[in-house]
């Protein structure tokens, strides 16, 4: 441990607390993005339960977006009216502008950065097709938009900003696991996080605190998360006291391998992939005539869901085919490699021969932690910021998704607030020139945690209950909703928060001790599930990717407006906000 940032603090019960101008949560494109700004000009430390370039943004295949119109003509309005489209105009108009407009310069930046990007023939970056991103406003077909490395995107950006983060001087603190934020007063002062590899609570006090925490897809057994995306963030950022926003809009993308979840990026449709049922047929022409399989992927994913659930799945089963071979072997192996690869290792399907079996899986949180367009942190529907904290990424929500993401505004999204999230934490601190109290009682929740769970004798097992709410949630809070499913989840989950409190884990060490942190994980998911399940209950409507059996239509009169929710023991509490509505005026959504 580096003695220079380890500080005594009389009273706050725990021998380490260290001490950086900012500390950021999260590795991934969000969190690194903020780090190599914000350590410009102070002294920045980033913690991350994984090693850093091992977060979940290096998994991400496809593509990001920006208008650069290196392959054929496109504009900034463009993008801002499909991703407004997209969203089912959900999505806040002020800060779906900043999103497109800046979006050129974010990727031009990652180029000097040294990102390896495909070229075009001249060397420019190439571009290639994604959902719901087209020409002149929806009129014209598909556009050339999402700029990509092959089909590793995300672990070209997460590797360049890493090596600037080091470059910078940035602290690492790799498998650290945060714990708990300390916010009194609404000022942020730090963090609280384990010491994954040796054991131990240590405090890590602060000016300011970014989040770049990720997403949640592990709530649902059939997802395409990486493990780690268990959404503590959300977790520990509502046991502060704080709302979410939104929580409801869960993405489900529409290509997953059958029964693995892995996903088989938009990429390969967008190079010209095809969607086939049972019968042989191309069924998307029955469901978005004009842009077949680059509709949007909420409408994509109810369009295969309902083929299973008619029986249209191959041979009866709960898959349909994505067919690439018409591609050919050269195309196939030149821009989707890792498509290849994945279907051969975990299905053993040669896709250049045979077709992909595929159904949608757990994909992307469109909600999370409300912030302003400057990643400040709010603390209601009136735009006041929590002093000091900031968030960024797919744990926040801005909201430039709404209802529905379109593929590859993620990692622009993520690098672009990260990047905004650092420029916030500059002016903050150059107006800031004291470290908050800590108080004596900064880590008293957070010791307590942890020696309840090393000490847990019940007689529950933290896999069979994790099983569980993964199973319930994909059955009745996933693709297609109603009310009685949902008042059976909310039923279920009342149950598993009471076994959770009969815990037992069997590694009682303390160091490398996975037992602990997933019981911990565990915690974090049923906490923010209740808030995903009251929400979707709440909203009687069908818009983007919430989708109500029971109220089919959108319902732009009671509904045209952001969720947001509180728990306060054990209760939930909801709120509500204004959609911010600029250019685009809501009107039907075809495709
Ligand atoms: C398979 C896949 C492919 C995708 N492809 C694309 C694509 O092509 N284009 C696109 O735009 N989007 C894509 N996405 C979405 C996109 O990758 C993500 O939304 C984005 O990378 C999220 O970045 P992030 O920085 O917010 O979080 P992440 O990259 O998920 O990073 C989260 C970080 O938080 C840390 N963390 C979490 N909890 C704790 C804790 N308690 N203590 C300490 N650290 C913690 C983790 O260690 C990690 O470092 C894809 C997603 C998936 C799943």
């Amino acid at each position: 441990m580096d003695p220079e940032t380890i500080h005594d603090v009389e009273g706050v019960g725990v021998h380490y607390v260290h001490r950086h101008d900012v500390i950021v949560v999260g590795a991934g494109l969000a969190g690194m993005r903020a780090a190599v700004e914000a350590s410009a000009e102070f002294d920045v430390a980033v913690i991350s339960k994984v090693f850093p370039t091992r977060s979940h943004s290096g998994a991400a295949q496809g593509g990001i977006a920006a208008s650069l119109a290196n392959e054929e003509e496109d504009h900034w309005e463009w993008h801002m009216f499909d991703t407004v489209k997209g969203s089912d105009y959900l999505g806040d108009q002020d800060a779906i502008e900043i999103l497109v407009k800046e979006a050129p310069v974010v990727v031009r930046e990652f180029e000097h950065m040294g990102s390896p990007f495909s070229r075009t023939p001249e060397g420019r970056i190439a571009q290639r097709k994604f959902g719901g991103h087209t020409k002149d406003f929806g009129r014209g077909g598909p556009v050339l938009r999402a700029c990509y490395a092959v089909d590793r995107t995300g672990h070209a950006l997460l590797h360049t900003l890493y090596e600037h983060c080091m470059k910078n001087g940035v602290r690492f603190y790799p498998e650290f696991y945060a714990t708990e934020l300390i916010i009194r007063d609404g000022v942020c002062r730090g963090i609280v996080a384990w010491d994954v590899i040796n054991g131990g609570v240590h405090v890590f006090h602060a000016k300011a605190v970014m989040f770049g925490t990720g997403g949640y897809g592990k709530v649902f057994k059939i997802t395409s998360n990486a493990l780690a995306n268990t959404g503590d963030g959300l977790s520990l950022v509502l046991r502060a006291g704080l709302p979410l926003e939104d929580m409801e809009f869960v993405q489900f993308h529409p290509t997953g391998l059958y029964l693995q979840g892995i996903l088989v990026s938009e990429a390969a449709r967008g190079e010209g992939g095809y969607l086939i049922n049972d019968t042989g047929e191309r069924f998307m022409e029955r469901y978005a005539p004009d842009k077949l399989e680059l509709a949007p992927r909420d409408l994509v994913s109810r369009s295969i869901q309902t083929e299973i659930n008619e029986g249209r799945g191959i041979g009866g089963e709960a898959y349909v085919h994505l067919d690439l071979t018409h591609l050919g072997a050269e195309k196939i192996m030149r821009q989707l490699p890792q498509i290849h690869e994945l279907a051969w290792k975990f299905l053993h399907v040669d896709c250049t021969k045979e077709p992909i079996p595929i159904q949608p899986t757990a994909h992307y949180s469109m909600g999370g932690i409300p912030t302003d367009k400057d990643a400040r942190v709010l603390l209601d529907g009136k735009e006041t910021p929590v002093t000091g904290f900031f968030a960024g990424g797919e744990c926040a929500c801005v909201s430039v998704h709404g209802g529905n993401r379109l593929g590859t505004n993620s990692l622009l999204e993520a690098s672009l607030f990260g990047r905004r999230a650092g420029k916030s934490m500059v002016r903050f601190l150059r107006e800031t020139r004291e470290f908050p109290e800590l108080p004596a009682d900064a880590a008293r929740v957070s010791i307590a945690e942890i020696d309840r769970v090393l000490s847990a004798d019940g007689d529950q097992r933290v896999s069979d209950l994790r099983e569980e709410l993964q199973e319930r949630m994909t059955r009745d809070c996933g693709i297609f909703r109603n009310a009685e499913k949902l008042e059976a989840m909310m039923a279920d989950l009342v149950s598993l928060e009471k076994r959770f409190a009969r815990i037992r884990i069997d590694d009682r060490s303390r160091r490398f001790n996975y037992d602990l942190l997933e019981a911990i994980e565990l915690g974090h998911m049923l906490e923010f599930s209740e808030l995903i399940v009251a929400g979707a209950l709440k909203r009687q409507e069908s818009r983007g990717a919430h989708s109500r059996v029971d109220f089919p239509k959108r319902d732009d009169e009671k509904w045209l407006k952001h969720t947001l929710a509180w728990k306060t023991g054990g209760e939930v509490r909801f709120d509500y906000k204004p959609v911010v509505i600029t250019r685009f005026q809501p009107k039907e959504r075809t495709y």
